[in-house]
């Protein structure tokens, strides 16, 4: 593909993805959210029977294989509208099934990318646990093996569409090795005996996607649900950088979707006699939030142009989220500051993307550990957290 018809296609799959948003979503997001509903399984089904929940799945199972930065497009343009319906193109596109599809066995992937990709199942991320958040490598929940099974115990906390979906990309430990040496992981059915679910959280933001803890009490998983032995955690990791895009971009939608708002907001709002637009502190504003949305813009997209079909580098992954992330609380801070007191109510929408914005920010590591990733790589070293 060229230059010039990649842009065509990235132009056009915006607008097929917004059309269907603006059409079919915008109008339920706000009850979804305010319901705190999940996103239904049918409307699930009709996003994998537009082929977008396959977009840079394999093509032998269903998906199109195409560049990461496509489904970022879609995850774009269907968030600045409704989180919910974005969150299924990024679980699969971007989470647990994109990893199965970079690490997993031919046999996984056989087993779980078809259903995938049309919708029928999900995947979640079980990484965090009560005590491990920040420090992912101080997780407990422990896999054993014995005549070709593993036996899992353990407890995930923050499971993104925990109790929802269908099976869970668990980090364990398998081995008694300390750190992440000896953490793998595995995939865990939902109906598996033993495998029981916390209630649901009541998150400050993420309320069409609901979220609780994941258990597991002497759960038997067969042997070939193996996604990565214990000594494989750097490949889980750099896989794992491909979600940490996908949340980018969430963050990127919030923060268009409230600058975009905001441009028609301050040309129609009049105060003194005047729009908005014509004080000069409003412009300053104005031009701060085209900036922290532009700059952000640009790091993810050259972060998914590296990746193309593979892995992205974790220093443009980082300087992404990180940019990304913060700018979304700013200018969405900054837009409902600029709508006044229609900012803080709910018919704007402004306050749901705020809400959401934070949530983002933890989700997938924090800022601040960005910031650590971003000199390590950059120095190429290694700076212990612990000592
Ligand atoms: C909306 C949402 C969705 C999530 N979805 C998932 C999911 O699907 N699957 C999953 O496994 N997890 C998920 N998480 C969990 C998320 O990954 C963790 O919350 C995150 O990694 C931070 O961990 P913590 O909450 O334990 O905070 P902590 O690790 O306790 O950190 C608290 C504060 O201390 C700072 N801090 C910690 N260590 C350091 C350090 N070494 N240097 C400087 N500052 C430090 C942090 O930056 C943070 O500001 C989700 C979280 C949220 C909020």
């Amino acid at each position: 593909m060229t230059e010039d018809s990649r842009d065509d296609h990235a132009r056009q799959l915006a607008a097929v993805a917004a059309d269907i948003a603006r059409q079919r979503y915008a109008p339920r997001a706000a009850a979804w959210d305010a319901e705190r509903k999940a996103f239904p399984q049918e409307e699930r089904r009709y996003l994998g029977s537009l082929g977008l929940l396959g977009i840079c799945l394999p093509e032998q199972f269903g998906g199109s294989g195409a560049p990461l930065l496509d489904a970022l497009i879609v995850i774009e343009e269907l968030a600045k509208e409704c989180m919910p319906a974005a969150f299924q193109v990024f679980e699969a596109n971007t989470g647990p099934a994109r990893v199965l599809s970079l690490i997993g066995s031919e046999e996984l992937q056989h087993r779980f990318l078809p259903g995938v990709i049309t919708g029928e199942i999900s995947i979640a991320l079980a990484i965090s646990e009560p005590d491990a958040g920040s420090a992912a490598t101080d997780i407990t929940t422990r896999a054993k093996y014995a005549d070709g099974a593993y036996t899992i115990n353990g407890a995930k906390r923050w499971t993104s569409n925990g109790g929802e979906a269908d099976a869970y990309l668990v980090y364990t430990r398998l081995s008694d090795e300390p750190g992440s040496k000896g953490i793998g992981a595995l995939i865990v059915e939902a109906d598996r005996p033993g495998v029981s679910f916390g209630a649901r959280e009541r998150l400050m933001g993420f309320r069409g996607i609901p979220s609780a803890d994941v258990r597991f009490d002497d759960v038997v998983v067969p042997a070939g649900n193996l996604v990565a032995g214990p000594g494989e955690f750097k490949e889980l990791f750099r896989a794992f950088a491909i979600e940490r895009l996908g949340n980018s971009t969430m963050s990127l939608a919030i923060g268009q979707a409230a600058l975009d708002r905001t441009v028609s907001y301050v040309q129609e709002r009049i105060q003194f006699g005047k729009q908005l637009i014509e004080f000069q502190s409003v412009q300053m504003t104005l031009a701060d939030m085209v900036l922290q949305v532009e700059a952000a813009r640009l790091l993810i997209e050259r972060a998914a142009r590296t990746a193309g079909t593979g892995l992205p580098d974790p220093l443009e992954v980082s300087l992404a989220k990180c940019m990304a992330n913060e700018m979304a609380k700013r200018v969405s801070d900054l837009a409902m500051q600029l709508h006044g007191g229609n900012g803080y109510t709910e018919d704007y929408g402004l306050e749901r993307l705020h809400r959401d914005a934070h949530g983002w920010a933890v989700a997938g590591g924090t800022p601040a550990m960005q910031r650590i990733r971003i000199v390590s790589e950059l120095l190429g070293r290694h700076f212990d957290q612990r000592r």
